[in-house]
């Protein structure tokens, strides 16, 4: 799962305006993706590229337990959270940032072979929806979609910016789809992923600065009126 993993950050974003900001819940998505290709660079964690392991990508992930284990994906959302709390000073804040971590591990389960774990430990799970691309592509796309629908509607702003970073994010797709596979483990296979993520967090930090929650901007105007 590549962009479906925003979904659970736009619809917390649409839930309430005491949400962390559109940035930090793309952080939050992909918190676990971004520390584990900073693990494969490290040798922390690991991966190969086995062409033809699934359906839709080469990826091998044989060694991640710090990251994608429930346990690991849940502490990584707690430390996330407590760091949302400690800065916004805002429960409702923290709470939706550790949601949205730990959603990573739950989507993941949908489409990984099994290759995820609950704490580490040997017994591996993933429903492998990886190797159904004509289930996997348009559970993606709804999942992105139903997120942008939510977000639209709960928040006022121009349209603009969110329909670039909906563009940029299915180019994306669409390249991690349908390009050439690569064919061999490389430094570049993590780094070309953090260099995306990054990205679309830029790009989302911006989108969050151009909209407001609609009943923030309700308020603003009713003060606005008195
Ligand atoms: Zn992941």
């Amino acid at each position: 799962m590549y962009i479906g993993h925003f979904a659970p950050a736009l619809a917390a974003s649409a839930a309430t305006p005491d949400a962390p900001r559109l940035g930090t819940l793309f952080v939050a998505a992909q918190l676990v993706d971004l520390a584990f290709f900073a693990f494969v660079i490290m040798g922390v964690e690991n991966m190969r590229v086995v062409p033809g392991i699934i359906a839709m990508n080469p990826m091998d992930l044989y060694h991640m337990p710090y990251t994608h284990s429930l346990l690991g994906a849940t502490l990584w959302g707690l430390g996330f959270g407590l760091a949302v709390l400690a800065v916004t000073r805002n429960l409702t804040a923290g709470i939706w940032a550790a949601v949205v971590v730990a959603s990573h591990w739950l989507l993941d389960l949908l489409v990984h072979r099994p290759d995820l774990t609950l704490d580490g430990g040997p017994q591996k799970l993933g429903l492998g929806l990886w190797d159904y691309p004509l289930l996997a592509i348009p559970l993606e796309l709804a999942l992105i979609g139903l997120g942008f629908w939510l977000f639209l509607r709960n928040s006022r702003g121009p349209v603009g910016p969110p329909l670039i970073l909906v563009a940029v994010m299915l180019l994306f797709q669409a390249v991690n789809w349908f390009a050439p596979q690569p064919e061999e483990m490389s430094i570049a296979l993590p780094l070309v992923a953090l260099l995306s993520y990054a990205i679309l967090v830029a790009l989302a930090r911006w989108v969050g600065t151009t909209r407001r929650h609609r009943r923030a901007a309700g308020l603003a105007m009713a003060r606005y009126r008195r």
